[in-house]
């Protein structure tokens, strides 16, 4: 049995199926963009299949589905590309908000 989210961390709303892109399918992972049919909340979810089941992790995104077509459109891209782009997504919105509280530098002396 496949423990994945089958609903929106924000509204509860069931996913369709229609709702679902798969971005990536790799050997033993797998990467969807889901858009809430409710709420319109973007996610990405990563399902790892391991030798000790699977592994499901969901991230909210800026992204949305016109975002991830672009990404599949780029026949040039490897599985890595994906993780990559996945993995700067969630590293920008933290970036933002660090960059948020910091104080300008611009003063700083050699
Ligand atoms: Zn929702």
């Amino acid at each position: 049995m496949i423990n994945i989210p089958q609903n929106c961390l924000e509204c509860g709303q069931a996913y369709l199926k229609k709702d679902a892109t798969l971005v990536l399918e790799g050997k033993d992972n797998f990467i969807f963009h889901l858009t809430c049919n409710k709420c319109q909340l973007s996610t990405l979810m990563k399902i790892t299949v391991g030798s000790k089941g699977i592994l499901s992790v969901v991230k909210m995104t800026d992204a949305d589905k016109k975002d991830i077509n672009k990404l599949k459109d780029n026949k040039a891209i490897s599985a890595n590309d994906v993780i990559q782009t996945y993995m700067s997504l969630k590293k920008h919105r933290v970036m933002n908000k660090e960059i948020r509280n910091d104080k300008p530098t611009k003063n700083v002396r050699c």
